[in-house]
């Protein structure tokens, strides 16, 4: 009788662990970006809703699809920045048409990395015959690779300014506590 506390059980079979589901950007979380809205396109990529800035007040599309990204309305002529009800349109229109598969997040890069991205896109603005006003904003559409916060791209873009002093310059703002950045105009 006491044998039967003996009977060997079948050893447990352990369950397989979940595969994980691949990151196609549902939580995705960038860092120096609010994400505000996802929409799914037509081969389950995620269409991004965000916003860089501060306020929270403009608004940014980015396909995880394919590579579709806008940061302006170009049907416009002044404040072609988007509302959040206008890149909301936008995106689930995209979302509508794109049968992009998902693609791989873009990783965050290392410090050095984003720095030298930062100081390419710098150099990269088309120098002009008259000093012009830099915002961040006007690198809005890097901002899902450059994953920084602003406050990073503000303390970065015053290193760059005392170092490369020929091309940039910033200083406070006379107004509140931000900085202006000026792109200085081509030497003749
Ligand atoms: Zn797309």
């Amino acid at each position: 009788m006491a044998l039967t506390l003996f009977v060997r059980r079948p050893e447990p079979v352990e369950a397989p662990a979940p595969e994980l589901w691949p990151e196609i950007g549902e939580t995705w979380k960038p860092e120096g970006i609010s994400i505000v809205e996802r929409y799914y396109n037509l081969g389950h990529a995620v269409v991004l809703v965000y916003s860089a800035d501060r306020d929270g007040y403009y608004h940014l599309v980015s396909c995880l699809g394919c590579h579709y990204l806008v940061t302006r309305d170009k049907s416009r002529t002044y404040n072609t920045r988007y509302r959040l009800e206008d890149a909301a349109r936008v995106a689930n229109e995209h979302a509508s048409i794109c049968r992009a598969l998902p693609r791989e997040l873009p990783a965050r890069p290392d410090d050095d990395t984003a720095r030298r991205m930062l100081h390419t896109w710098v150099l990269g603005l088309p120098r002009r015959d008259e000093d012009f006003y830099l915002d961040l904003w006007d690198f809005d559409s890097g901002r899902l690779e450059l994953q920084r916060t602003n406050k990073w791209m503000q303390n970065e873009l015053v290193a760059f300014a005392a170092e490369r002093g020929d091309v940039l310059s910033a200083k406070p703002s006379d107004y509140g506590s931000g900085i202006n950045y000026t792109v200085l105009r081509q030497p003749s």
